[in-house]
């Protein structure tokens, strides 16, 4: 069972689940709503790790990160933080 919401650095999220592939995302996320959406056509193990990938996200953009950098970077970060711990991190 994967959660309905999420607290990352202190900000709770919902999560919603839904068909995003004619949007062609895994997932995405927004700061000012404080949703995260993930494709519930992919597996449980792909779902896990698209919400910790979209967790980290949201953890750069709570800290103010994301005014720093540009969206390449910030997914090149993302992507490198989510591979290099994704297999020590447990989704409640
Ligand atoms: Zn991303």
């Amino acid at each position: 069972m994967l959660p309905s919401t999420i607290t990352v650095l202190g900000m709770k999220f919902e999560i919603q689940y839904s068909d995003l592939t004619n949007e062609k995302l895994n997932g995405d996320s927004n700061i000012d709503d404080k949703i995260i959406r993930i494709n519930s056509t992919l597996s449980e193990q792909a779902q896990k790790d698209t919400l910790f990938h979209e967790c980290i996200h949201m953890a750069i953009g709570v800290a103010g990160l994301d005014n720093l950098i540009t969206g390449k970077v910030e997914e090149a970060l993302v992507r490198c933080i989510e591979h290099a711990f994704c297999d020590w991190v447990t989704i409640p």
